[in-house]
């Protein structure tokens, strides 16, 4: 039966879908008042819509496994909808309940990607691929753990971070995406996207850092209550709007991009933000934040030799600082520009990236890509392209 549901705090309409085994876009259709990209409040009724349950009856040569396959249900999920069947004597002609797919892949298109998803997703990495390392590189202002995760066994490391700005999330999904895509490469010895991505991992390993601002992405995801612990701030922060799509900083209002050691003081003279805000605040003093300060602490314990930072918008890829960068860093820039289709920008006037700092630091290369191309939040239908494109700059980085 259909029922009315009333939103909690930290719902998000996807969560919803998910919890009761529908579908986002049956949630959607049962309550047009809502869009996908709306932010719900808690308080607000939704309708839960009933759920149509698919069924199957047993054909000659079924198994429950070859059944799973075909309709990308999990044996578990299979069993506990069909209480009593017993998968060594199936017979034919028996009706079967399918359950609601969950998809053989562990990172499904969940939005919003937030950080609840990314947690889960990682936990479940985990389980299914145990040669993984998971690591917690520090907390973030409101205490969520930053999670980092490092794959293949090479000595030359190539990192790539995501959604250091909040309404950048779907950096964190494509990066997941990405990040399992290659471990089941590796697991299995089948080629990613024409790349023998195994053999790339026993010369460069993968880290990774999805989600460098979890308190962002879940502010511009799932908005302000008065019992957020910033409320008063982040309202005056945000001009008294609850619309905080707009916002790209941390959950203290400063931007993590313009967080690191590299000409701070100039950034911090260019951008003229005399406060905390949605963006382009440098803060007090370079690495205040404790985002920012896990994920330099994280680059120097690490030695890499490359280092990649996932932003939207506007199909562009940043290499230089100052022309510090080396003189490879032109060719990777190329390179990458072929396989994506991205446009190598050189010469911006910007100071305290991350990108900026570490080529200042190390010297070597490192790169800014803008995914994808409108206005953030992008659109969740752009997915699969901005998904296509940073797979082919990275599968290409891994390249030695
Ligand atoms: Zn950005």
């Amino acid at each position: 039966m259909p029922f009315d549901y009333v939103i909690k705090r930290g719902d998000t309409l996807y969560r919803i879908a998910r919890q009761n085994g529908i579908m986002l876009r049956e949630l959607i259709s049962a309550n047009p008042q809502f869009t996908e990209i709306d932010t719900i409040y808690p308080g607000q009724i939704i309708r839960i819509p009933e759920r149509t349950l698919r069924r199957y009856i047993i054909q000659q040569g079924d198994t429950l496994y070859n059944i799973g396959r075909r309709f990308k249900i999990s044996l578990e999920d299979l069993l506990r909808a069909n209480s009593g069947l017993d998968p060594r004597r199936l017979r034919i002609g028996t009706l079967i309940v399918l359950p609601p797919s969950r998809g053989m892949d562990v990172v499904g298109p969940a939005f919003p990607y937030g950080y609840t998803e990314l947690r889960e997703d990682m936990g479940l990495l985990k389980q299914r691929y145990p040669f993984l390392q998971m690591e917690v590189i520090g907390q973030s202002v409101m205490g969520k753990d930053l999670l980092a995760a490092k794959l293949g066994r090479g000595t030359r490391r190539l990192h790539v971070n995501a959604a250091m700005h909040a309404n950048e999330w779907i950096t964190a999904a494509v990066l997941m995406k990405l990040f399992e895509d290659c471990c089941e490469a590796y697991a299995t010895g089948k080629m990613l996207r024409g790349r023998p991505v195994g053999k790339l991992l026993e010369t460069t390993s993968l880290w990774v850092v999805p989600m460098i601002n979890p308190d962002g992405v879940e502010l511009v995801q799932e908005g302000i209550t008065p019992q957020h612990p910033y409320y008063a701030q982040l309202l005056q922060w945000n001009n008294d709007s609850y619309d905080f799509s707009g916002w790209k900083a941390n959950i203290r209002g400063v931007d993590l991009n313009d967080q690191f050691p590299a000409h701070w003081e100039e950034e911090k003279e260019r951008r003229g933000v005399a406060g905390p805000g949605p963006r382009d605040y440098p803060g007090d003093a370079p690495l205040t934040e404790p985002e920012a300060k896990a994920l330099a602490d994280y680059t120097i314990a690490s030695n890499f030799q490359m280092v990649i930072a996932l932003h939207t918008q506007g199909q562009e890829i940043y290499y230089t600082y100052r022309g510090l960068e080396p003189p490879e860093s032109a060719q990777w820039a190329e390179r990458f520009a072929q396989v994506s289709f991205y446009r190598p920008v050189p010469n911006i006037e910007s100071d305290a990236g991350y990108k900026d700092w570490f080529i200042q630091e190390y010297r070597r290369p490192g790169f800014t890509i803008e995914s994808g191309l409108g206005v953030n939040p992008l659109p969740v239908s752009q997915f699969p392209e901005i998904y296509r494109q940073v797979s082919e700059i990275v599968l290409e980085a891994l390249e030695s």
